[in-house]
């Protein structure tokens, strides 16, 4: 690789993080950096999922960049379109499309130690930097369950992330597998539409009425001339969000108001009290991520829906048998089954001093530091990485707090004249170690529940223990004597 351009930054992954990241490298002045996108556009989740009734459940007055406000939501949450509209904007706005490449997928990275660099192998080509931001998402590979017998299956299967808009479904008999975030929102959407919806629920999840609303026109003109109006819808947004936190992970009481609102929101919307029960959640509110909609209930007592609660025994040529043996004819197979958050498959392809993976290292299992730096893997910034992850507010807010730690890492290393920064491994054990403790007592871990913020050896991997002002705190300034520094060769 000798004579590859040494970027000053490479960065993996052009949705919130990886874009983000690479507008505010810009505004700092810094120009020497590639963003590469495997996928053939910016965006990220708002680019994969295109599913219908795709929305975020954040309001977006706070679900975007506090840098790039945005005063033409015509929603309190936008739809997918309007949020990667707004992303794709970002990207041309902030002159960040001559630094991307997309169709670019990132399939080795290797810190060349003697080099101080990392060298990368891509689909187009190599590349080399000193600095590696790795902005892959947390929610970026669909998982789906391996379905006995699907191998014989004749009909049309996708997940939500990889929507066949091919296949309208009009008249279609469907199966969905899932009750989750995503099946809430695309069962309302697709119901009015098929002939028959078989609908895979393992577990019920808790629902409360979505506050969805358009924003008037005038509202949207006040935004424009009084931007101060919207930032401070955004911090009111975030001190209500904030409060949910205290009682995820300090005192559950704080959530019953909560539980109520769902229990209140379900007698309301489903009168026959065998099926309310059915979709009686029997593990704590907040343990898995709560959903937003006044739509669910109503589609799934629509007479075209059956709800199935005994899984998917075996999958033929053109039906599914459920686990109680009634064999149901299906057209079309639709995974709402979420990602696969703590096995993501880059982590296998970044090779640190050692010559050890991501994925060797962490044996399941991700750890970092501040979930953005890991011993062992010099250079690199890792953004949406382990522990980040939140119940109750906006993941952009965790990744601006992300992008300040880097730039500050940035700009330690001018300032010192070092080549090289790798956090302390006892820092890191000692950082995760409390990480844990105080996650043993929150929601997620003994709410009763079963969950994707749990990975393959039991270990809450996903979830941020706190409230994000204090994640915000912690990554403000780059506390450089938590790592080695090490000057150029
Ligand atoms: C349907 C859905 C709805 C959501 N709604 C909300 C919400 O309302 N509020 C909220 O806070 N969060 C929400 N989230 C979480 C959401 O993922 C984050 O808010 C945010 O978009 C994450 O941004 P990111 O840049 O870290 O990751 P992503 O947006 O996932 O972008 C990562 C990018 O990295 C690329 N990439 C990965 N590996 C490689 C590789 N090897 N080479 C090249 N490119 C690669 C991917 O293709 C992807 O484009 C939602 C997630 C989903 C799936």
């Amino acid at each position: 690789m000798e004579d590859v351009h040494v970027h000053e930054v490479a960065i993996v992954g052009a949705g919130f993080g990886g874009l983000g990241m690479a507008i505010r490298l810009k505004q700092e002045g810094t120009d020497d950096f590639v963003l590469i996108e495997r996928g053939d556009d910016v965006g990220g989740t708002w680019w994969a999922n295109s599913y219908p009734g795709c929305q975020c459940d954040i309001p977006s007055n706070l679900y975007s960049f506090s840098f790039a406000r945005n005063p033409d939501w015509d929603r309190a949450y936008p739809m997918r379109d309007q949020i990667l509209e707004y992303l794709r904007d970002c990207a041309r706005r902030f002159g960040i499309l001559p630094h991307t490449r997309v169709g670019c997928e990132l399939l080795a990275a290797t810190w060349v130690a003697d080099a101080q660099r990392w060298e990368l192998e891509t689909t187009t080509g190599p590349l080399a930097a000193r600095v590696l931001v790795a902005a892959p998402g947390l929610l970026s590979e669909p998982s789906t369950p391996d379905l006995p017998g699907f191998e014989r299956f004749e009909g049309n299967a996708f997940h939500t992330a990889d929507w066949d808009h091919s296949d309208d479904l009009t008249g279609k008999r469907v199966a969905l597998i899932g009750a989750g975030a995503t099946a809430v929102q695309v069962v309302p959407e697709i119901q009015p539409r098929v002939g028959r919806l078989h609908l895979f629920q393992r577990t019920p999840p808790w629902v409360i009425p979505h506050t969805d609303h358009p924003v008037a026109v005038g509202m949207r003109d006040l935004y424009r001339r009084l931007p101060a109006l919207q930032k401070l819808s955004r911090a009111g947004i975030y001190a209500i969000r904030e409060s949910l936190a205290f009682g995820i992970t300090r005192d559950r009481r704080w959530l019953k108001a909560t539980e109520l609102n769902a229990r209140l929101h379900l007698r309301r919307q489903v009168p026959d009290p065998k099926l309310r029960a059915r979709l009686t959640p029997d593990y704590e509110i907040f343990c898995k991520r709560i959903i937003l909609s006044s739509r669910w209930y109503p589609a799934i007592q629509a007479p075209n829906v059956d709800l199935v609660g005994s899984g998917i025994a075996e999958v033929r040529e053109h039906s599914v048998v459920d686990g109680d043996g009634v064999e149901r004819e299906i057209d079309t197979l639709i995974y709402a089954t979420g990602f696969k958050p703590a096995e993501l498959p880059i982590a296998e392809r970044i090779r640190g001093s050692d010559g050890s993976s991501l994925a060797e290292v962490w044996q399941g299992s991700p750890q970092a530091y501040l979930g953005t730096t890991v011993a062992g893997f010099p250079n690199l910034l890792f953004f949406y990485g382990p522990n980040t992850n939140l119940g109750h507010s906006s993941i952009v807010y965790v990744l601006e707090s992300q992008f300040a730690y880097a730039l500050d890492a940035l700009h330690t290393m001018r300032q010192l004249g070092a080549a090289e920064f790798e956090v302390r491994p006892e820092v890191q054990e000692v950082y995760n170690e409390e990480l844990q403790e105080r996650l043993a007592d929150s929601v997620w871990n003994t709410g009763g529940c079963g969950s994707w913020y749990f990975d393959r050896n039991g270990r809450n991997s996903i979830q941020w223990p706190g409230f994000t002002f204090e994640y915000r705190r912690r990554t403000r300034r780059f506390d450089a004597e938590s790592y080695r520094l090490a000057s150029a060769w």
